[in-house]
Formats: structure tokens, sequence, C-alpha cells
């Protein structure tokens, strides 16, 4: 009986947690927006009408995102197949669907997800691309963890690399682009996984349309500014230990979005004083060259 009953505060708990992030519509008419903020609003609208629902996405942002809308529904057929994928090229407001009652004389209803990512899954990235190592040329830092790294950098991360750093180092730029986003808020950080995502970071879109990720900086650290252009080798910002971080260290990818809910990491090229090289070995030192 006890047993039973922890269960089922589990059951509802585990329903909660899942159905946090849905939204549901009873088919009312009129025009709805919901919307989620990370970094800033971003945000799905629904205009219904009686037999049919419009969905449009309001982006706010001036650059590629991968958007995924996931739907469970009764007694509607749609343009689309779900989870629907596609690619926000820009600010504005986008259609995505629309969703049909397929028997106009019952009920319909409808839930759905969605969630977003940086960059466009499509992109595919330039290996032809040498990437600076991050930090100042002359300058040397030790692999803390390197690629398929055993403490933090399973897939989907496995090409991210952590560089060992003084906290207050400078952290340069690997290649050039845009910044799309910052956050820069964080005071804290520990070997805690509750703390993952929680990190300053800076995020710097390329022309292939990847972007490349640098995380953990110091209170204070974070030069960049969202629309800057910044060149290979200009100093962005600070390293720190915010966030999921054990030791202060620089964490770098470079990143695609499988789709709204998931991404990959691409593995890159250095140039360092021990040549060009794709795998940066654990426990190894690199010199930054010009
Ligand atoms: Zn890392």
């Amino acid at each position: 009986m006890r047993l039973n009953t922890h269960f089922s505060i589990i059951l509802l708990l585990i329903a909660f947690i899942f159905w946090g992030g849905i939204h549901q519509v009873n088919a009312k008419v009129g025009t709805w927006k919901y919307c989620a903020t990370r970094y800033v609003d971003a945000c799905i609208q629904v205009v219904e009408g009686r037999n049919e629902s419009v969905f449009s996405f309001l982006s706010p942002f001036d650059h590629e995102i991968t958007l995924t809308v996931t739907l469970s529904s009764e007694n509607t057929a749609s343009d689309v197949t779900f989870p629907f994928t596609t690619v926000i090229p820009n600010s504005g407001q986008h259609k995505l669907f629309v969703l049909k009652r397929i028997d106009v004389s019952r009920k319909w209803k409808y839930n759905y997800k969605y969630r977003w990512n940086w960059g466009a899954f499509e992109a595919i990235h330039d290996d032809e691309y040498v990437y600076s190592l991050p930090f100042a040329v002359g300058s040397s830092h030790k692999i803390m963890q390197g690629f398929y790294g055993s403490f933090s950098h399973h897939p989907p991360v496995e090409f991210a690399i952590d560089f060992a750093m003084k906290e207050g180092t400078t952290v340069h730029a690997a290649r050039e682009g845009t910044v799309i986003a910052v956050r820069k808020g964080a005071a804290e950080g520990g070997n805690d996984p509750s703390l993952k995502g929680k990190g300053n970071v800076i995020y710097i879109r390329h022309d292939d349309a990847t972007v490349a990720t640098y995380a953990h900086l110091e209170l204070g650290g974070v030069f960049a500014v969202p629309g800057q252009w910044i060149w290979r080798g200009d100093p962005i910002g600070k390293s720190g230990c915010t966030g999921y971080c054990s030791n202060p260290h620089l964490h770098f990818e470079v990143r695609n979005p499988v789709d709204g809910y998931s991404r990959q990491t691409i593995q890159v090229r250095f140039r360092t004083d021990k040549g060009t090289l794709s795998n940066l070995r654990k426990k190894a030192s690199y010199r930054a060259v010009p």
C-alpha cells in the first residue's frame, strides 16, 4: 500500500516534469501566443479558427536557429509530419504549419511542445578551416579533457575540449564570426551536475553557420557583445569556473544542432606549436601560434 502510494507520487512527479513545457489548446477561436524564455522570449503563435489552426514562430534572433515542435493530438491532420524540425533563418514571424480538424462534427484537441537550438541543422562545417587555440599567441595551456573525455565529454559533446586555465586568463576567439548570445551573470561554479548550463558563456556564429561555445567564463569576464563581429584572435573574455566545473578551465566546442532538442559537436583542427592537429591529447600542453 505504502509502496503504491510512493509509486503514484513518483508517477505524478514524472508526469509533471514531462508535461511542464507543454502547451495545451482546447480549440478556442482566437490568437494565442506561448513564449519560452531562454536568453530572450521566443514565441509560438497559434491563430485558431473553428476547424483550422495556423502555427507561426516569432523569432527575436537575426541569425539561424533550429526549431523542433512535437505534437500529440486528436482528430487533426497537418501539412507536415511530427516531430517537425525546421530552420528559422532570421527574426520576425515565420509560418510553421497548419493543423486541421478532420471530422468537424467531433471535438479536436492538441498539445505541443517546442525547443530550439543555436544554428542550422543543415549547416556543413568547413573542414578546411584551421582554428587558433583560444588563448594568447605564445602562451600554452594543458588539455584537461580532450575529445571523448571521460569526465563530461560524452556524446553529444565528445568533440569538446577543456583547456586548463587560471581564472582571469584572457580567452581569444578561435575563429572569426558574429557573437550571437552571451550569458554573463553567473557567479557560482562547482562539481555539481545541477549547475550544468548555468555558467557564463559566449556563442559565436561562423560563416558556415556552425557555432562555437566558450564556457565557464568568470563573473565580469564576458567582453563580447551580441551582434558584434569578432576576428580570429580577438580577446573575447576571461576564463573562470562558473557553471558545472571542477577546476578552472575553458570549455570550447564547435557545434551544430541535430534538431531543436539536441546538438552534435564537430571535430576541428587547430594550429599549434606541434603542427596542425585535430586531436589534442589529454595532459599535453600546446602553445598558441599566429
Ligand atoms: Zn568541457
